[in-house]
């Protein structure tokens, strides 16, 4: 049985006063951590203040990206040693926008949820087709491309543990989500991968979110599917009520 994971990604929004009194009004809401795993990605410069103020509730605060060194010369980076170091435990790696923006490649990512777990923070690793691709029927290898070089010289426990995040990128803060059946058929493209890169068990261990326009309206029927295990969730995660119906779905 695999633990439903929801997860907000902030991206560049909140002031540290509204990202505090956010946390204030949800971590009493969230459902108890045996049922759902409820984390919020909030921008690095809030995950000191945000750790401590969620310490001993159900929700956990994760990063939005790191740097796959421990440490160096890399001016305005953060590194899986310093996030480790204020606490946090999760980090999502190579979301659509890092990989437009911030050139981020399978390879780089790769390396970076290698770093992720030598430093036991687990990656939330996103994959997922541009609008281009889908139309041209290119979806399933566009995404096990991706899942093969992620994953590439994990252990079979990493494997297990690694979070993959199904976002097609025409879905991300446009309001189309995928429908749930289009959603739970890539993320079975991807478990099959996993088995076929490690083996069944590993593949039945993985858990595979959907992201893309996620909201309280749709989250029953994507977590009603097969194979989606959770939401990586941006635009509603702002807010505390969609957020805490999310968790609620998701538990
Ligand atoms: C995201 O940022 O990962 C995302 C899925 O955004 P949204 O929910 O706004 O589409």
């Amino acid at each position: 049985m695999r633990k439903p994971i929801i997860a907000g990604n902030w991206k560049m929004y909140k002031t540290s006063a509204e990202a505090k009194q956010f946390v204030e009004e949800v971590k009493g809401l969230a459902p108890d951590a045996s049922k759902v795993d409820s984390v919020i990605c909030a921008p690095a410069l809030y995950l000191q203040q945000l750790v401590a103020s969620t310490e001993s509730s159900a929700l956990q605060i994760g990063a939005q990206t790191m740097h796959e060194e421990k440490e160096g010369a890399f001016t305005g980076e953060v590194s899986p040693v310093q996030l480790k170091d204020l606490g946090v435990n999760y980090v999502i790696i190579g979301h659509s926008e890092r990989r437009q923006y911030f050139n981020e490649t399978d390879q780089s990512v790769n390396k970076k949820v290698v770093a992720a777990f030598e430093h036991g923070i687990t990656p939330i690793m996103c994959v997922g087709e541009t609008l281009e691709q889908r139309e041209s029927g290119e979806t399933g290898s566009v995404v096990e491309a991706q899942v093969e070089a992620g994953l590439a010289g994990l252990s079979e426990q990493q494997a297990s543990e690694l979070v993959i995040a199904y976002e097609p990128i025409w879905a991300i803060g446009t309001g189309k989500t995928a429908t749930a059946e289009d959603a739970n058929e890539v993320c079975g493209i991807i478990r099959k991968k996993v088995a076929s890169l490690f083996n069944e068990e590993t593949a039945q261990n993985i858990r595979i979110q959907y992201g893309g326009s996620v909201k309280p309206a749709n989250i029953e029927e994507l977590m009603g599917m097969e194979h989606i295990d959770g939401a990586l969730v941006g635009g509603a995660s702002l807010e505390t009520d969609s957020f805490v119906k999310l968790l609620e779905a998701g538990s």
